[in-house]
């Protein structure tokens, strides 16, 4: 069977001048346009005709997508392999349109790259679906490191900050030190208040502990249930201790109803406190048992108080000298 059109150009010209992609044709020699679509003016809104050299091309893509396209384009055009390139085009009335170029190098019988011919596609489209999914990743990514109740950090984020802040404890040899504290008789404002109230409280005393540190490096998360915790670098025993006082002080001005607490009409807060200069025996786990256990002596010794203690590490050592 006979191509249909073959030597048939105005057939092959109608075709491509009504396609949405733009057709082009480079001459490799002279680095000239010997075709563009005139579908381009409609699109970047430079005329058919202002398209005469490479350089007009490259003159029309984004500043920072520049460099990257042309030696990609000129690189593989060298090489005779078919390429496709995604780059922002300017247009005439200086915006951007996302193109996705996809060339075929055409060779003469010795091998030699003799022009480029392509397709523009205009995917602006896409690109802004594309964007869209990665601001959503993004999203999703800040959600898993967010606690659904409160709105701060979660257990997933303190873990990830408290392994950054031991190795720069560890690095700097400055004393790092850490604040769990836990609400007192909360099982009772449950039972007493209900749920809903109870969740309420968690948001408030979430979002009161928020203020309480003031450092820009100072981490405040749910550890779970009625639990919290803040990591404090740089941060040495004395000041760690103002730290935990002033939290201790904030949930207290919440005045925050508790008619079944055994030690305040109000809500109230339990508080261990410690602080390490991480040596090598020691690890992020060691210490925040260590806290815990003086968090529950606060509790032992009657709550709505705080319990300050060595964990180990450097200081351990200085304290016992
Ligand atoms: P203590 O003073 O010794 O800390 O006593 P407590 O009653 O506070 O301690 P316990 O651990 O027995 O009770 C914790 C309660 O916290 C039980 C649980 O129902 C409640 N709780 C944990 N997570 C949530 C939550 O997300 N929402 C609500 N409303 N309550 C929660
Ligand atoms: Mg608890
Ligand atoms: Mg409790």
């Amino acid at each position: 069977m006979s191509d249909p059109f073959q030597a048939d150009s105005a057939v092959y010209k109608t075709l491509l001048e009504s396609t949405k992609a733009i057709p082009w044709k480079i001459d490799w020699a002279s680095m000239t346009f010997a075709y563009i679509g005139p579908q381009i003016e409609q699109l970047l809104g430079w005329t058919q005709q202002s398209w005469i050299s490479a350089n007009d091309w490259a003159e029309r893509i984004h500043e920072e997508d520049r460099e990257k396209v042309v030696n990609f384009c000129i690189t593989q055009s060298q090489s005779g392999i078919d390429h496709e390139a995604d780059y922002r085009a300017l247009t005439a009335s200086g915006d951007y349109v996302w193109i996705r170029d996809v060339v075929h190098v055409l060779r003469n019988e010795a091998g030699e790259t003799e022009a480029l011919v392509g397709f523009m596609f205009d995917i602006s489209e896409r690109k802004k679906t594309e964007e869209e999914l990665l601001r959503l990743q993004k999203q999703l990514e800040a959600f898993s490191y967010q606690d659904g109740l409160t709105g701060i950090n979660n257990r997933r984020m303190f873990d990830s900050i408290m392994d950054i802040e031991w190795s720069s404890a560890q690095r700097t040899r400055r004393p790092l030190s850490l604040i769990l504290l836990d609400i007192d008789y909360f099982k009772q404002f449950n039972d007493h208040y209900g749920h809903i109230q109870g969740d309420e409280c968690l948001r408030r005393v979430a979002q009161t502990l928020q203020e309480a540190g003031v450092r820009p490096r100072d981490c405040v998360a749910r550890y779970g249930g009625e639990e919290f915790v803040l990591v404090l670098p740089e941060t040495d025993a004395v000041s760690a201790q103002k730290v935990a006082e002033r939290c201790r002080q904030l949930v207290r001005q919440l005045r925050i109803p508790h008619d079944q607490s055994n030690v305040a009409p109000l809500l109230t807060i339990s508080l261990g406190v410690g602080t390490i200069i991480p040596e090598a025996n020691d690890t992020p786990l060691t210490f925040v048992e260590a806290v815990d256990r003086l968090l529950y002596q606060a509790k032992q010794q009657g709550r709505d108080r705080l319990q300050h203690g060595h964990c180990g590490g450097s200081e351990a050592k200085a304290s016992k000298a």
